[in-house]
């Protein structure tokens, strides 16, 4: 009877430290992911800021050609000026006529400098305004990602509290199980990964679902000796009641602690 019941309190043992250490799976996993999610909640930031100041250096050129086109139209209109001055110099009527044409072809160059000048100040005013634009859109990015860089770190910092309590639980647990089962445990464990423990379920191993033969299931549920299952290996249980509305409700495989909880 005594041992039995120290086979059970075993069993149970062991069906706790494989949920902390399939706990302690995830909770890594989870920590290590944070800095990349950090990341991926900073690309739109780093995006909306490199469309700003790229925008920002489309502009700053524009306005480059902008000033250059309006050095051209001073040198237009002194051209023009000069020229019309000379007419006092003029004395034949072909050099009237002369003056005329260099003076309408002024005319056209200066038309087609303001003309240039004038498009590329619409260009300005489309860039300063997608500029306005596009720095809210930053403002609005970068507070995004703040509440949502806090938001990850609070995570973190739970989960690191968490990682604590359930490692300080398995630092208790383990000295309760004994070694043998244990090294019986971690050894089946490197193998199956999460589930080295495993409930017979309608008759089946929880681990391969492989039929467990009745004279098994019996053993397992007397709980007299360690069994494993003969096809996968896996330690076999029988669930406490409170298990198999559980084992029940899902087909697959074990249900992970995680879900459990
Ligand atoms: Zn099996």
């Amino acid at each position: 009877m005594s041992e039995e019941t120290g086979l059970k309190d075993q069993l149970e043992q062991l069906v706790r430290l494989q949920e902390i250490d399939n706990r302690l799976v995830i909770l890594k996993s989870e920590m290590a992911r944070i800095p990349e999610r950090i990341e991926t909640a900073r690309k739109f930031l780093v995006e909306s800021q490199s469309q700003l100041s790229q925008n920002h250096a489309e502009g700053e050129t524009c306005n480059q050609r902008k000033r250059e086109k309006e050095r051209d139209l001073e040198t237009c209109e002194e051209r023009l000026s000069k020229a019309r001055n000379r007419q006092n110099e003029i004395k034949t009527n072909k050099e009237y006529q002369a003056h005329l044409q260099e003076i309408e072809a002024f005319k056209i160059e200066k038309g087609r400098v303001e003309e240039a000048l004038l498009t590329l100040m619409e260009q300005l005013d489309l860039y300063s305004r997608k500029e306005a634009e596009l720095a809210q859109t930053v403002k609005a990015a970068e507070q995004k990602f703040e509440s949502e860089r806090q938001q990850l770190e609070k995570q973190s910092e739970a989960l690191k509290t968490e990682w604590g309590v359930v490692e300080k639980e398995r630092e208790a647990i383990v000295p309760a199980v004994d070694p043998k089962l244990l090294k019986m445990y971690q050894k089946i464990k490197s193998l199956h990964r999460e589930w080295a423990v495993v409930p017979i379920r309608h008759g089946t191993c929880g681990g391969c679902h492989m039929n467990v033969p009745p004279q098994m299931i019996t053993e397992v549920r007397a709980r007299q000796r360690i069994l494993t299952c003969s096809q996968c290996q896996r330690i076999l249980y029988w669930p406490s009641s409170a298990e198999q509305p559980a084992a029940v409700k899902e087909a697959g495989s074990p249900q992970s602690p995680a879900a459990s909880s």
